[in-house]
């Protein structure tokens, strides 16, 4: 395999230079290959080598940057670090510096390094503890030399004892994940996590909703594919508790654990749009509001949630219920693959041939069942601009008004998937300050065809009443979802329903009388068309012949409201219960032990399956955590 190695010219010309200079400490091939990997995963990075030499591993780990990573090479030699310099001058990512490496890095006190490759004997062995101090969460420790052989050169090799104890302290090393490869002369790559020492624990503890006050002992934050194997080779030899985070809205807060350690996926937010096969690549990280700009730079969409800050994962994992949903489906239904890494650390691909249980799993009820690490999704033709309706009609006219917009909502095409919504009004510039908050009937749908051709077919939404205000237009699909809301205190269960009888809507009604402003709102959300189209077998998700979602929903930031807010909430949720089929959804399932108790009803006729499933690639319950919680 090396033999066929396309090595890059540079590479080629520090090796003769080296051999020139009789220079034979330079980086193996084998290893220069993994750095060129490693840098690859570190886009816009910040590189660090310690112990130039003549350049070789420096030109290995610039092969592998981006044009926006940056590499600082440290030399202690000052003809090692001129040749270094000369070769490397046309490279604007590259300095050289020639200093000594113990004290330039004592003397350090720039942004923390991103990937640091150290080939300076005192600073992997005795001084360790200074060169990863410099290290950033997420980044990555990378040495050789780790495995001692009789055959290296006596004149420069450490000895045996200071390779086999760096061995051994390198593993107890808290806060690193740690990887020993049989490659080259031995590599060795380590990790940061964020522990509770961590400046950066209380951020990478904190998720969307507010009340989630959770105290992880680590957050591994990963970069790539690499790191969530090392996370989870760790997680299933020492079995702590384990959460994984994508985008971390879950209200439920099940992103973070207490105690345990959390696989952080935020940063890994890598997206590919391939128009000719209408595909996406999508990595874990990544929020709906990116996809949604990547998609839309050809006209294409995927099914998603209503506001921009949503991760894709977790919403596609939980299903995907958004305002394309009769017309495209859910966000799962358009899941083709995934990547997974399971308990035992294999990365698998989830797709129609290969591991088709786990891609069916993942359609829907997706937790507990590895670690996603890339999604791929299928996309359909829409924008970039469309016809959208928002119409609020004024609260005290609520009943009639929701019963129109359900008879309405009958006669429909699946273009338009329409929502209502009883909540305050939100500001507009044409309406008069005092009647901002005044309960209203909001009614909004996204019309899923050319703009030309809705507004004859949206008219009926428009006239149910005698509208507050009507702002339906036509705008960017980028638009549409809300931006980010920033983090918040936030509630959300919902029931799914059959149909939305006159009773029904009386009892929200007697709700909604009692609601209690800021924030408050409930949410009905049409279903059927496309969703209801596709079969059992293909995926896990449940809830296909509802024709309803109903979600009471707060988000509040007055922590003196907590009780008043979710006492209503919750007695809302309870009083629509015997309108409701039964189901409740996944991704809106209420707070920790609250959510945890609806799992049945979220998994529905699927949960045995899925069980089933879990068992098989997590015998040992690694995600047990994860799967108990939405
Ligand atoms: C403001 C707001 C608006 C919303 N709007 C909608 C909407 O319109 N439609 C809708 O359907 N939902 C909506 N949701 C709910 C949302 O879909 C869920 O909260 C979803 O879980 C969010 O995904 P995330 O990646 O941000 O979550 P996270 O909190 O990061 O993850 C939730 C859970 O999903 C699992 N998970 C996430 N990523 C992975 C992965 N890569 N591999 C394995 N497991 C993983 C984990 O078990 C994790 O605990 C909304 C939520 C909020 C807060």
């Amino acid at each position: 395999m090396i033999a066929q190695l396309a090595v890059p010219p540079l590479v080629e010309i520090a090796e003769m230079r080296a051999e020139a200079e009789d220079f034979h400490m330079s980086s193996s091939r084998e290893t220069g290959m993994l750095l060129r990997t490693l840098a690859g995963s570190k886009p816009g990075g910040r590189l660090l080598e310690l112990g130039t030499g003549v350049g070789v591993g420096a030109a290995w780990l610039l092969d592998g940057m981006d044009a926006t990573a940056r590499l600082t090479t440290v030399e202690l030699h000052p003809e090692a670090a001129e040749i270094c310099r000369t070769m490397l001058a046309s490279d604007p990512r590259a300095e050289v510096v020639e200093a000594h490496g113990i004290k330039w890095l004592e003397a350090y006190t720039g942004p923390l390094f991103d990937l640091i490759f150290v080939d300076v004997g005192q600073l992997k062995y005795e001084r360790r503890d200074l060169t990863l101090s410099k290290l950033a969460p997420g980044g990555l420790f990378v040495c050789d030399d780790v495995i001692w052989s009789p055959e290296w050169d006596p004149a420069v090799r450490p000895s045996k004892d200071r390779v086999d104890k760096f061995r051994a302290e390198i593993f107890a090393q808290p806060g690193f994940n740690v990887t020993l490869m049989d490659w080259g002369s031995g590599v060795c790559i380590a990790s940061r996590l964020i522990d509770p020492d961590h400046p950066e624990y209380d951020g990478a503890r904190r998720v969307w909703n507010g009340l989630v006050d959770r105290r992880p002992a680590l957050v591994a934050r990963c970069s790539g594919t690499a790191d969530v194997v090392q996370a989870v080779r760790v997680a299933a030899e020492r079995r702590p508790a384990v959460s994984i985070r994508a985008g971390g809205h879950q209200v439920a807060g099940s992103a973070v654990c207490d105690g345990g350690l959390v696989i952080d996926l935020s940063a890994m937010r890598g997206v590919h749009v391939d128009p000719a096969s209408r595909t996406a690549r999508v990595q874990a990280g990544v929020p709906m509001g990116q996809l949604d700009r990547e998609t839309q730079v050809f006209g294409l969409v995927t099914p998603g949630g209503d506001v921009q800050g949503t991760g894709v994962a977790g919403l596609t994992l939980g299903g995907g219920i958004g305002l394309l949903a009769r017309a495209h489906g859910l966000s799962c239904d358009h899941l083709r693959a995934v990547e997974i890494v399971t308990a035992d650390g294999q990365v698998r691909t989830a797709d129609p041939h290969e591991h088709p249980d786990l891609l069916w799993a993942a359609r829907g009820c997706g937790r507990g069942l590895g670690v996603v690490t890339s999604l791929e999704l299928d996309l359909g033709v829409l924008g970039p601009m469309v016809a959208i309706v928002e119409v609020y009609y004024p609260g005290d006219r609520a009943e009639p008004v929701l019963r129109a917009w359900r008879d309405a909502t009958e006669a429909l095409p699946d273009t338009v998937t329409p929502m209502a919504v009883l909540r305050g009004l939100p500001r507009f510039r044409q309406v008069s300050s005092d009647l901002h908050d005044r309960p209203v009937v909001g009614v909004g749908a996204v019309y899923a065809g050319p703009p030309a051709e809705a507004e004859a077919v949206l008219a009926p939404l428009r006239r149910l009443d005698d509208p507050v205000i009507d702002a339906s237009g036509v705008v960017r699909y980028e638009q549409v979802p809300s931006p980010p809301a920033v983090v918040t205190r936030a509630f959300m269960k919902s029931h799914f329903l059959s149909e939305l009888t006159d009773d029904a809507i009386r009892t929200l009604l007697d709700q909604e009388a009692r609601r209690i402003r800021s924030g408050t709102e409930v949410v009905i959300r049409t279903l059927g068309g496309a969703v209801a189209r596709v079969p059992e077998e293909r995926s896990a998700y449940p809830h296909r012949a509802a024709r309803f979602n109903v979600n009471v929903n707060a988000m509040w930031r007055d922590p003196g409201l907590d009780d008043a807010i979710l006492d209503w909430c919750r007695s809302t949720w309870t009083a629509m219960r015997p309108h409701a089929d039964g189901g409740v959804y996944l991704n809106f399932s209420g707070l920790a032990d609250e959510a945890e108790a609806m799992l049945d009803a979220a998994y529905g006729a699927s949960a045995a399956r899925v069980d089933s499933i879990r068992r098989r690639y997590d015998p040992d319950g690694v995600f047990g955590l994860a799967a108990r919680q939405p």
